[in-house]
């Protein structure tokens, strides 16, 4: 019965950390799509705007 349980709460813990990576997958793809996110409103803004559309904060000059 105990291995039973054991089995059981494994596949859970590996149920949960596959929705885990699949969502830090989507939210990078995301980013890829919608360009970076801003620091100050958390709203996505075009990769090579230095300020937010938004809220008109300054962004993060972009590596690329
Ligand atoms: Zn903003």
């Amino acid at each position: 019965m105990i291995v039973f349980i054991a089995i059981i709460a494994a596949i859970c813990v590996g149920v949960i950390v596959v929705k885990a990576r699949q969502r830090a997958k989507a939210r990078e793809i995301a980013r890829e799509r919608h360009g970076k996110q801003c620091p100050s409103c958390g709203k996505y803004v075009h990769p090579a705007a230095a300020i937010c559309k938004h809220c008109y904060a300054r962004l993060p000059a972009s590596k690329t």
